[in-house]
Formats: structure tokens, sequence, C-alpha cells
């Protein structure tokens, strides 16, 4: 379940799971939930503390969790949802047909313990066999791309999505990879020596437990150390591969080949997309690809099939025995999160169920549990806050008149998705059955790289979606200039039916404005109306935005969020702007809503005071050390805590809210304020 599906997304949160609607009573006007606050708290020193210490206070992480926030609570209300709809179709799987019986199959094979542990490492003995007899460089060639069609990323990997400078058509692209950690630094600083020993020993662990003896396991191991070492110094790192001009590189398979000699690319994409021709290709970080293949045709044939075997057996550990899966977790769960326990079998099928078939079990979730009547209001929300962007665009000091008409030409465009997709996938081509999970998981992800090639040489297709509609999350894909809202994020905390407009606009309304934002933020500026990577910016103005944007990069550079460790404002400057711009433009819409709908204040708090607390209630959480210093490294979004104490420090409506001024902790200067969208 390694396999990378890479599409240039931006989403609000680093979250995955989804949620269910909760039980309220409709005819009582839902506003803020006081167990949330901790009153105790001083709001001006720390407003983090004071608008979710109650919530994190009553709950507290348990072994199985990383962080819980108030987003993973919903996804556990969800999963018991997906998991009665799920179980139901298990039960009656014989009768059943179609999507049906693909979900309740898949379900029980995936819970079928006794089964895996009986089968051992025998679901992939033939390829593992297949990898230790090798005997030449063609059949290395062969692996590598069998293994891109079906298992994994050794050494790079290839997507098909968008091309960044013809939107409306598709483009096969090369993206780095190759490494089983998942940043370049942890291979490279000294900083991260004890997860990189932790990681060496757990390749070795692994490479015993599948069958190799201590003396063989050592080896590998240094094998695949040198190897992925010598591709993670190739690698960008992560502030660069924001860079959406630095990681396109257009040209023709027949100049890639005279670029990169040491690499077959014409009998690569031949191989890789028999039925049709690629002649162009975006090959990405071509700084990477060219010193990866130096590396791929250096090493020796033990080395190389001693990397192949490791991709094998970490793509595949998961979907092996209780031994293979817990020591999977010992390391990735355990080392790199801090995570005590495994999440119980029954929601890591879940999990897995709802990845492979999303839609499918999504066109069900939806049937079931989301009101037709909140596409509509949703939608309707959503031109409120394009229409309040739009207003503050044209008002704005810092941009002529030329830009911002351009810039308004984007806004307008910007295709909106609400609920669920109107055309479905099918999946019926995806063959479900009864031979050993990894088998399945195999076939899976070959359906998805089968679907991904079948693009090549068609226009793009606008109507796909990129989330199922039972993900707590959202987006904004800059190549289609499209935002997203699945059904599962319309739900409280995010947005209450029956709430005040307040604690709605400070919830699902600064989440649409975050949306929006994304479309003019440092990366989704370089975009134009169409989605092409094409400058619509007068210099002066992108100067002028460059110095705002500036003031956030600064902020969050001087934030520690761990004993000496910073926070990159550089990697979540992206974020950070739609959050500024989410809270500003939200903010604006909600006061043009009072003025139709006066509100007075509710529990003391007046409506501006509600509309922030209610933004801060998103990112209630809890959270370990480990996890902290793993997504400062990772996530392009801060971390929830900063999300709301570096973040609203450069709101103004916030510190007016609040009578906030300069004596109190939470004060930011007004010269050192992003003021952007
Ligand atoms: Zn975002």
């Amino acid at each position: 379940m390694k396999k990378l599906f890479l599409v240039p997304l931006i989403a609000f949160a680093v979250w995955g799971t989804a949620c269910k609607p909760k039980q309220q009573v409709e005819t009582n006007l839902k506003t803020l939930d006081l167990a949330n606050l901790d009153t105790t708290a001083d709001l001006k020193q720390n407003f983090y503390q004071y608008a979710c210490g109650g919530w994190m206070a009553a709950h507290p992480l348990t072994g199985e969790y990383s962080r819980y926030g108030a987003f993973d609570k919903l996804g556990e209300d969800n999963q018991e949802q997906l998991k009665s709809l799920i179980e139901g179709l298990a039960a009656n799987v014989k009768k059943a047909k179609g999507e049906a019986r693909q979900i309740g199959l898949l379900f029980n094979i995936a819970m079928d313990s006794a089964k895996r542990n009986q089968q051992g490492i025998t679901p992939i003995e033939e390829e593992l066999n297949e990898i230790r007899g090798i005997e030449n460089r063609g059949q290395v060639f062969d692996l590598l791309v069998k293994m891109h069609l079906e298992t994994g990323n050794p050494f790079f990997a290839f997507y098909v999505a968008s091309d960044p400078d013809n939107s409306k058509a598709n483009l096969f692209q090369l993206y780095q990879a190759g490494t089983g950690l998942p940043d370049r630094d942890y291979y490279l600083e000294s900083g991260h020596k004890a997860i990189f020993d932790a990681y060496k020993a757990h390749v070795q662990r692994m490479f015993q437990l599948c069958g190799n003896t201590e003396e063989e396991a050592i080896a590998k191991t240094r094998q695949v150390i040198d190897i992925e070492t010598a591709l993670a110094k190739l690698q960008y790192d992560r502030v660069s591969l924001r860079d959406p001009h630095k990681n396109y590189n257009r040209m023709t398979v027949e100049e890639l080949c005279q670029a990169i000699p040491e690499f077959d690319w014409k009998a690569y994409t031949k191989a890789i997309s028999p039925d049709f021709e690629v002649k162009e290709l975006s090959a990405g970080q071509i700084d990477f690809m060219k010193g990866m293949a130096k590396v791929y045709a250096n090493a020796d044939l033990d080395a190389l099939k001693a990397y192949f075997e490791w991709n094998l057996i970490n793509g595949a550990a998961s979907c092996l025995s209780d031994e293979l899966t817990e020591a999977n977790f010992d390391f990735y769960g355990k080392v790199m999160s801090g995570q005590t326990e495994m999440k119980p079998r029954w929601k890591r099928c879940v999990s897995a169920v709802n990845g492979m078939l999303g839609e499918a079990v999504g066109k069900m979730y939806v049937e079931k549990y989301f009101p037709a009547s909140a596409k509509e209001r949703i939608s309707k929300l959503v031109e409120n806050i394009r229409l309040t962007m739009g207003e503050r665009m044209a008002a704005n000091t810092w941009m002529s008149d030329e830009t911002k008409a351009k810039g308004q030409a984007k806004l307008d465009a910007i295709l909106v998705k609400v609920g669920y997709p109107d055309k479905w996938r099918d999946y019926s081509s995806l063959e479900i059955k009864d031979d050993s999970y990894w088998a399945n998981v195999k076939r899976h992800s070959r359906f998805e790289t089968e679907d991904m090639l079948s693009k090549l040489g068609k226009p793009v297709d606008r109507d796909e979606w990129q989330m199922s509609p039972q993900t707590v999350n959202a987006y904004y894909n800059p190549t289609t200039n499209e935002i997203c809202f699945p059904a599962a994020i319309l739900q409280p905390p995010f947005f209450y039916p029956n709430g005040d407009d307040a604690i709605n606009y400070g919830g699902i309304g600064v989440v649409i404005a975050h949306e929006l934002t994304h479309g003019f933020d440092d990366k989704g500026r370089l975009y134009d109306k169409d989605g092409n990577l094409n400058d619509w910016w007068n210099e002066q103005d992108a100067k002028n935005f460059e110095a705002r944007a500036q003031l956030l990069v600064d902020h969050f550079d001087r934030i520690e969020v761990f004993p000496g460790l910073m926070a990159n404002g550089s990697l979540t400057l992206g974020e950070n702007i739609a959050d500024n711009g989410g809270l500003n433009i939200s903010f604006a819409a909600l006061q043009k809503a009072l003025q139709e709908k006066p509100e007075g204040n509710i529990d003391g708090f007046t409506p501006a005071q509600r509309f922030f607390l209610s933004y801060a209630t998103l990112w209630a959480s809890n959270i370990r050390d480990e996890e902290i210093q793993r997504l400062t490294m990772l996530d392009v979004h801060s971390l929830g805590k900063w999300r709301v104490n570096g973040t609203l420090p450069h709101v103004d409506a916030f510190f007016e809210a609040f009578g906030i001024t300069e004596n109190d902790p939470m004060w930011l200067a007004p010269e050192k304020r992003a003021h952007i969208w």
C-alpha cells in the first residue's frame, strides 16, 4: 500500500478520515460548546489554551494515536458508521453482486488474520524468488517496470496528470522517490540519527523475518542503505518541491534520453505504456533523475537485488501476517510517530476498503448519511464567500487594476464541487478474490495505474474527484482551478445545520475561504484561470505580494514548536496564507450576513468572539513529541496549535474582538501583520 498516487492537490489538512453527523436537537440554535474552553487560561496570553483547553483535557491521547484532535474525533465517529455499512455487506457477501460484493469480500479477506498468519510470507514468495533469481541487467529493468506498475516506486515514480503548461491535456510525469524514510533529512542530518539507526535495524529485522539469515540480512541492509542514502542526497527538499517551476521539465523522450543516457527512457515509457506512445513528458526533478540514473547504472547486481527485495517487503508488510504487520508498525508507528499500540484490526480494514474502493463506499455513504439539502446550502455559502473575496480584492491597495481584473477572472472561473461527484468511478474491472490480501492489494494498485495510464492522449476530465465523499478534508487543485468539499466535512464542528452564523462562518466559512485563497497563495498564484503555469501578475504587484507573504515566513520561522525545533515558515507558507485569507474573508462575509440578520451575544460572547472561538476549536488536539517533530519536517500545514496562535495575530479583527492590546503576549505589532487577501 506504499504505492504513491501523485496529484498536485492542496488539501485543507493532513488528516484523511471521515465523519458522521452528530445527533442533535434540530430545533435549538447550536452555538459554542462551552465545555471546549479552559476559562482558567488567559486568552490574551494563550488563546489556543483558552479556546481548546477543555476539549484537550477531556480527550487524552490513547495508544493508537500520535495525535488526537477534533478531526480525529469525527473520524472515529465516522469509522463506526462506515463499519456498520461495510460489515452489513460483508455478512451478506454470498448473495451480493457488483460493488456490494467487492466491498464485502475485500473486507472479509482483510479481516481474516488466521489465513494471513497461516500464509506467512507465501503471498510474496513468488516475487521474492523472482528478485533473488535475477541474473542480468535486462531482468533488473523488467522488474523495475513491473514494480512501478503494481507494487511500489523503487528509484523514482511516474504519474499521469494535467500538463502545467497546457492544463487541458494529460501528461506523463516523473517524480523523485526510492527511499523508505519519508524525507531526505532522515538520511543526511545528524539530528535524525536515532530514527535513521532504528530504520537500519528495522530493515535488517524485516529481511530476517522474510527468510534471510542474520548474515545475509546485515549485508543486504548495508546495500539498501547505501542506495537509499545516495538517492536521498539527490532528492529535492520539501521547500523546493513546492515550487512548480523547479519541478516541471517538459521535454521529448528523445531529449530525456540524450540528457540522461544512463537509463533507457524510451524502453521504459514503452514498457509502462504499451498502448499509447509517450513522446513527451515532464522529467520532474531533473537533477534527481540525472543522479538517480547513475546510481541505478553503477550499482552492482547484488545491491540492486537487495534493494528491490526491500522495496517489496516494505510495501507488502502491512498486508501479510501479524508478525510482519507488527514489525512494520514497530518502526513506522512507534518509532516515527510515538504511537504505542496499533489501531484495532477492524479500523485498519475499514480504512483499507475505504482507500481501495473509495467511491464505491462513498456512493453508499452519501445515500445513507448525506442530506441533499446540505449541498444547496453550502453551494450558496460558497458563492457568498467568493463574492466577498472579490470585493476585498477589488478594494485592496497593493494591486494594480490590471492584475486585479485577471485575479477576478480567475476567482470567477473556480469550479466548485460539493458533497459527492455527479459521475461515479467504475470498479467493475477490479477483481477481488479470496487468494491472499496482498494479491488483492496488488491488483488494486495495478487497476489504479492502468486507470491513470488510460488518460494519456485524452483531455483532462474536470468532473473527476480527487477525494472520496467520506473524507473529512477539502482541496484546491491548481491545474483544474477547482475547489472541492466532500460530504464528510459538511458537518459539525465545521457546519451546524442549525448553527448560529458566527460559528458556521468560523468553521466551514473559513474552510471555503481557505480553499479559494489557495488559488492565490504563493504557489497557486503562479497558475492562471485556466490552470496553466502562466504569469498573470505585473512585476510590482508580484513584489508587493511577496513582501506581504514574507511577513508570514518570518513569523512562523520564529515559532519554537518543540525545544530547539523551529517551525518552517517557507514550507508552510501556502497553508498559512490560506488560513490568513480564510479568516479575513470569512470574517468579512460574516459581517455582511450579520447586517441582514443581526445576532446578539450568546453565553456572553459577541458574534466576532464566537467566530474566532469556533475556528480555534477545529484545531483542538493533543499530540506526542515524536509527532510534533515528524510533522514539522514533513507537513506543509502548521501544527494545530500554531494554526491558532500563529495565524490569529495576523488578523486585525481578532485583536478587536477580544480587546487584545500591545501589552498582551498574543499581540503582534501592525507592521508585522500580513495583510494579503
Ligand atoms: Zn490548505
